[in-house]
């Protein structure tokens, strides 16, 4: 039987301005996957570790990712699928989205790649769309395209690679209290004013450009969310706390990862990032909530296949 074990890794969505378009993608934090051809045909969770997700395929978005691809496919073609758990569900840092992306690549991989990863991308938000009710794409793409990625539209879809200046390092807090996607979505308001538009795609803009010219100090001054923040923070102990000790120890920017409860902060250099994360940690430490830090460089290449 053909199989491989992959590293399907956490992903930051959004990065303050880039609300459902921008995402990045993460190094040392991250699932393990094996996946397997089979002779039987179908799509088969046989096994997961380290959480208490479904089995049932169309239940478990790595399932429903899979089917979307297979639907594409010529073939009766039969896929196992084993699914150790490192990033916990609802964490904010892309546990269903490790789990679609990384699935859809490996079997891709296994059939001797026909699908190209942007195709991938519309596979693997299938599985998002399961999770969240909302087909996002801005954690799939960093998962499988690597490095900072931008939706640039959804309808049709179109998602580019931007550049990873070397020295970007992240770092994680994730407080052990769940914050379900689809609540976090529906403490957001419809509409925005043409006053916060502008704020808002000036900083995409920047943040952008702050990427391709290597300019730490433009993509600090980018990373600002004068949208959703405001609204979700409130779901976030210590946010307003957090934020400020990471940007006082030198922290470049802060702000929600994803949907939350996890909050990223982006540094230029591992010793900063590594202060930013003590400074978090005091914090938090005096909630008495448990939390995990993460501290990781940006991971260009997206899921790899591992021994
Ligand atoms: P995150 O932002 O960390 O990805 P979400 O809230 O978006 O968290 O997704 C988690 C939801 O998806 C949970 O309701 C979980 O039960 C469901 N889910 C289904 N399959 C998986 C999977 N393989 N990995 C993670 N979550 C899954």
């Amino acid at each position: 039987m053909k199989r491989i074990k992959i590293f399907a890794p956490a992903t930051v969505a959004n990065l303050s301005c880039g609300f459902d378009v921008l995402g990045c993608c993460l190094d040392t934090v991250g699932d393990e996957m094996i996946i397997s051809l089979s002779s039987e045909p179908g799509v088969r969770i046989t096994k997961i570790e380290g959480a208490d997700l479904p089995l049932e395929t169309k239940k478990n978005v790595a399932g429903v990712a899979v089917e979307a691809l297979l639907k594409d496919y010529e073939g009766a073609i039969g896929i196992e699928i084993e699914i150790y758990k490192k990033i916990k569900a609802g964490s904010g840092i892309g546990s269903s989205a490790a789990s679609s992306a990384g699935a859809v690549w490996a079997v891709n991989h296994l059939l001797d790649h026909p699908f190209s990863a942007h195709k991938l991308v519309e596979f693997a938000m299938e599985g998002e769309k399961l999770a969240s009710g909302n087909a996002h794409a801005d954690n799939v793409a960093p998962a499988l395209l690597g490095g900072f990625t931008l939706v640039r539209s959804y309808d049709p879809l179109d998602v580019i690679k931007l550049h990873t200046p070397k020295d970007l390092v992240m770092t994680v807090i994730h407080p052990q209290i769940e914050v379900k996607t689809s609540d976090a979505r529906s403490v957001i308001k419809q509409n925005v004013t043409l006053k916060q538009a502008i704020h808002q795609w000036g900083n995409v803009g920047g943040l952008v450009t702050g990427l391709f010219t290597e300019d730490y100090e433009l993509i600090g001054r980018s990373l600002e969310d004068v949208i959703i923040e405001p609204m979700r923070s409130i779901l976030i102990p210590e946010f307003k706390n957090v934020k400020k000790v990471a940007i006082a120890k030198g922290a470049l920017g802060c702000g929600i990862s994803g949907s939350g409860p996890s909050i990223f902060a982006l540094s230029k250099g591992m010793d900063t990032a590594k202060k930013v994360a003590e400074a978090i940690k005091e914090v938090y430490t005096k909630t008495g909530l448990d939390f995990d830090i993460h501290i990781s460089k940006i991971n260009n290449d997206g899921i790899k296949i591992i021994n």
